[in-house]
């Protein structure tokens, strides 16, 4: 059975971007008589705002969703630690203690998630006393698993390629972050046996680093299906803390939340939005 998901962190209210991946998972899985899962992915212990995780189950009925939520990352901890013991004890971290800073300073590349870290600590003696952030050793990591290839529904079959993001976090130094969005994720969608991993374009990159780790866990392999993102006028896609007015707003100003959803499945975007390649 198909089981997608939508998965969003409660960090800001949604916005119409959201409001369109949302109603994407669910009618994929809908059409072909599947689950929808809503999964609150709020570890970011700074950011996160637990309370707006009713506000967004609020804004998914109110565009007339339906779906079967699991548990939120927080409840998940032990499963990351696990895993990234595991991935230590085989070798595949290394601790780092570089700060932004040093990385946009060291790094010769910019990936699709910013500059590529430049592997400065691998291989260096770090003081176990300074608090370090594991990295994954991709090149290691590679020659583990061979090549790998992975199947997005709408570009086709992809060759994965990790090394273009660099050595990623997977455990973060902040302790009240204990894994990376790639680990958890990554473990998430297994254990939600989720078989169709659908998000927006943005994280396409991404996959290529979960595809890595999908091979490392021994983890089922899903599809993938990343759709386009809705733009602002200057062709940037919309953010929750910039030009879209969230979905909690409109709401509350008495807008009808299913004819919002049928405007966004017919591809009638409010003026100056657009949908991205
Ligand atoms: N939590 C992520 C976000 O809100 C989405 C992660 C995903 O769909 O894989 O951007």
């Amino acid at each position: 059975m198909i089981v997608t998901r939508f998965a969003p962190s409660p960090n800001g209210s949604l916005h119409l971007g959201h409001a369109f991946s949302a109603i994407v998972a669910h009618d994929l899985a809908r059409e072909r008589g599947g689950r929808f899962l809503l999964r609150i992915e709020d570890i970011d212990g700074a950011r996160s705002r637990p309370e707006l995780a009713e506000e967004f189950r609020a804004d998914l009925a109110w565009l007339g969703l339906e779906w079967d939520e699991v548990a939120p990352q927080s409840a998940r901890v032990a499963s990351y630690t696990a895993a990234a013991d595991r991935l230590r004890g085989e070798g595949l971290l290394y601790p780092c203690t570089c700060t932004r800073a040093e990385i946009a300073a060291a790094a010769k590349t910019v990936g699709p998630e910013g500059p590529v870290y430049p592997g400065t600590c691998k291989g260096r003696a770090v003081d176990t006393g300074e608090p370090a952030a594991w990295r994954l050793d991709v090149a290691e990591a590679l020659a583990r698993t061979g090549p790998l290839t992975w199947t997005d529904e709408c570009a086709g079959v992809q060759q994965a390629d990790p090394a273009r993001l660099g050595d990623v976090v997977l455990v973060r130094k902040d302790r009240e972050t204990p894994a990376s969005y790639h680990l958890a994720a990554t473990l998430d969608d297994a254990a939600d046996g989720v078989t169709l991993v659908t998000r927006g374009r943005d994280l396409f990159a991404a996959t290529h680093i979960h595809r890595l780790l999908q091979a490392l866990l021994g983890l089922p392999v899903p599809t993938w299906h990343h759709h386009p993102l809705l733009l602002d006028r200057e062709g940037r896609k919309l953010a929750k803390r910039r030009n879209s007015p969230s979905l909690a707003d409109r709401r509350r100003a008495g807008e009808d939340g299913l004819t919002l959803a049928a405007d966004l499945r017919a591809g009638r975007f409010p003026a100056g939005i657009s949908l991205g390649e």
